[in-house]
């Protein structure tokens, strides 16, 4: 078996040590002659597995008991009508910062249940840049700022939070997600798809502030569709082999370093990286410097006739999941928590060879 340098934006990348753990009790789960898939929600044995992963997540990102952690399911997108259905209602106004495909979806669906500003956009820009705080134009009032802490597609990533003047951050973090340490006191709400960098696609992690939640909406939400219907209790089947897969994640993650583990090698990857394609003007970066993504490092040839020969040759050596997004072209390496160093070393040495 070869394992392939995996540079997938997502599904992604997952930690070997979790793969071949789930692989080995796959068929007998905790002693019970079943598979963890085939296991009743609420029996002893998954009931472990979410208290686990919650209790893990707790520690791992210093959540107080002030904040409740839901695991839902319909991935971000869901969030993206969820969010405005709980919290922003006709005669509401919500801040959106527009930086990429995904902001520009949840906005779509945030306009359908109240007043939506957008604080800043860099569309005109193709996307290239993050704003900085003194760039927002913001709503005193507003229910909630949102942003998407990094632009999978696009290869931009906030440095630190927005400045909000108090005002409740809702983040779409689905692709930075537990790739650092995050100021949880400025969050409202954090939702984050588990399949870019937390396990596989099906699982929806939601945190939300308790006093945020008690802001919500009381009337006119579907059951399934208010959060509250979540909170402290199993309504529905969880998407239960995504939690476990969580689960083992986060323990890989705390067995590890924590966060600033993960910090610290997400960074060292990403200056490999970008330093091959700033060495000289063979290789170019699409974005902006200081917005520079540590999850999704975008760029592209200078000759870009060259772009297919690229990625045959990548794809030859092992390298996969290097093309760029349609709407950027050129080349994206996701480079999520699980990727390891040396699968970002053997790129920068055959964009090295390439060159050459
Ligand atoms: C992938 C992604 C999404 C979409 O996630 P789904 O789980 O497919 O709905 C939304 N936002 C960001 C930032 C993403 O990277």
């Amino acid at each position: 078996m070869t394992r392939a340098h995996n540079f997938s934006a997502g599904p992604a990348v997952l930690p070997l040590e979790v793969l071949k753990e789930a692989q080995q009790e796959f068929l007998d789960f905790a002693g019970s002659g079943s598979s963890v898939i085939e296991l009743s929600h609420r029996g002893p044995e998954y009931v472990e597995v979410d208290r686990q992963a919650q209790e893990r997540l707790k520690r791992i990102l210093g959540l107080g008991e002030d904040f409740e952690i839901l695991f839902l399911q319909g991935g971000a997108s869901h969030q993206f009508m969820m969010v405005p259905f709980n919290f922003l209602g006709t005669s509401q106004t919500a801040d959106y910062i527009n930086t990429g495909t995904w902001s520009k979806k949840a906005i779509k669906e945030a306009k359908l249940f109240g007043r939506v500003n957008v604080a800043y956009s860099s569309e005109e820009l193709n996307f290239s840049r993050v704003p900085e705080s003194s760039e927002l134009k913001l709503t005193p009032e507003a229910e909630y700022v949102h942003f998407t802490s990094n632009n999978t597609i696009f290869g931009t990533q906030f440095r630190k939070e927005p400045e909000t003047n108090g005002v409740p951050l809702v983040c779409d973090a689905s692709s930075d997600f537990l790739s650092r340490p995050l100021d949880v006191s400025r969050y409202g709400l954090i939702y984050a798809g588990a399949q870019k960098n937390a396990g596989p696609a099906g699982l929806t992690i939601v945190i939300v502030r308790k006093d945020f939640l008690a802001k919500g909406k009381k009337e006119g939400i579907p059951t399934i569709l208010n959060y509250n219907t979540h909170v402290g209790t199993m309504f529905n089947t969880p998407p239960v082999f995504g939690v476990y897969m969580f689960n083992k994640v986060l323990a890989w993650i705390e067995a590890n370093g924590g966060l600033a583990a993960m910090e610290a090698r997400n960074a060292a990857k990403a200056k490999l990286l970008y330093d091959e394609i700033d060495a000289d003007d063979f290789y170019m970066g699409t974005t902006e410097a200081a917005s520079r993504s540590h999850m999704n490092v975008t760029f592209r040839l200078k000759d870009e006739s060259l772009t297919k020969t690229f990625l045959a040759e990548a794809e030859s050596r092992n390298l996969k999941g290097l093309k760029g997004h349609r709407s950027v072209g050129g080349f994206r390496a996701s480079i999520y928590n699980a990727c390891e160093p040396e699968s970002v070393e053997a790129l920068t040495a055959f964009m090295k060879e390439f060159r050459r």
